[in-house]
């Protein structure tokens, strides 16, 4: 049903010839994205007939110490039709590369011709991350938050990581809608993250058709360790504190693509769309569980070797008590932890990584809300 945009421009596309102009005027606009120093190759520069169109801009994120600036890709899809306008981004943490493959295939499969409305799409969001396949950028760079998503809104004349999120927070604040795409181990259960207590976010996350949604308190209903972890920074948090519904779907896996974990995305991003009526279509109705984000975890109360017990499933229910598995001393074989749960919920991630140190995760269990 969907005509591929590719298939759609073929034979429709007009070139622009790059012409000198200030930086300074270089802004989002088809035209002027194809000039001057964010020149646009024109094969990413799509106008359909009817007013619709595809831009690739290249966004000057920050610069480095070198004078090397730190640029990304920005996409924008306006549709045929009017429509509110989605922001979606991807690899803040850039070992997360199921989110880019995942807008790569969305812009494949996406009928600029159904669409009302605009989609900004930001499939690098952090190149910094990216690059170095990594979760957190060096110190060197940003000592004031090595974590990208603690710094949101950002801060124009800020660190490192609070210039870079200042840049896109400039795309986000014209959005009435944000997705942004996580991802996590291989032993976790997609899930979508949400703020408790926001319908409009709820509605987003249901949308989005993980079987598993977790709430997360924020502000004075939220955890000490919601506070000392800086999670108020997140893109999340700080869209849904303008008034923006915002979702952190959390696929899973990192540094490999997964065919599931990306085509979860994919039909989300698709369905997230036909929810705001920026596509044409219904959601289908879903069986889904709405837990509550447990930031208290199971953590490795010291060093060594775990073994998570080997008849555990991710996505399974836990009772209170529930053994997990056993951490070790490696050279002794003494035991350290017989790692248990502290309450009822469900098991949605738990470490496959055996070598651990005091304090890691070795589980996430989220308690249910409602069925
Ligand atoms: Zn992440």
């Amino acid at each position: 049903m969907s005509v591929g945009l590719h298939r759609y421009v073929s034979g429709r596309l007009r070139w622009y010839t790059p012409i000198a102009i200030e930086p300074s005027q270089t802004q989002s606009s088809p035209i002027r994205a194809a000039v001057g120093r964010n020149y646009i190759p024109p094969e990413m520069l799509r106008l359909g007939m009817s007013g619709d169109s595809h831009t690739a801009e290249s966004v000057t994120l920050a610069r480095l110490p070198s004078g090397v600036e730190l640029t990304t890709t920005v996409h924008t899809y306006r549709g045929a039709g009017d429509g509110p306008t989605l922001y979606v981004q991807a690899a803040q943490h850039g070992r997360e590369i199921n989110g880019t493959e995942t807008l790569r295939r969305f812009h494949e499969r996406l009928s600029l011709r159904s669409l009302s409305g605009t989609i900004i799409a930001v499939p690098v969001a952090n190149p910094l991350t990216f690059d170095r396949v990594s979760y957190t950028t060096p110190e060197e760079l940003d000592s004031v938050n090595p974590n990208m998503n603690r710094v949101w809104p950002g801060e124009a004349d800020g660190s490192l990581h609070q210039r870079m999120a200042a840049r896109l927070w400039e795309y986000v604040d014209r959005a009435d809608a944000i997705v942004d795409l996580h991802t996590g181990s291989p032993d976790m259960l997609p899930h979508v993250v949400f703020r408790e207590g926001d319908e409009r976010s709820r509605e987003l996350a249901a949308a989005f058709g993980t079987d598993l949604l977790l709430s997360e308190e924020a502000h004075d209903d939220a955890s000490d360790e919601w506070h000392r972890r800086g999670f108020d920074g997140k893109l999340r948090v700080a869209a849904a504190n303008e008034g923006i519904p915002s979702i952190t779907p959390e696929l899973a896996y990192n540094k490999q693509i997964v065919e599931d974990a990306v085509e979860i995305g994919v039909a989300g991003l698709l369905d997230v769309c036909r929810s705001l009526d920026m596509l044409p279509g219904d959601v289908s109705e879903r069986d889904q569980t709405i837990a509550r984000n447990h930031l208290g975890q199971v953590s490795a109360a010291d060093s060594g070797l775990f073994r998570p017990r080997p008849s555990l499933e991710v996505g399974q229910f836990v009772p209170e008590g529930t053994e997990l598995g056993t951490l070790y001393e490696p050279t002794t074989y003494e035991p350290l932890q017989a790692a248990t749960t502290d309450r009822d919920g469900i098991l949605y991630a738990l470490t496959k990584e055996a070598t651990v140190t005091g304090g890691d995760q070795l589980a996430s269990i989220a308690m249910v809300r409602e069925e």
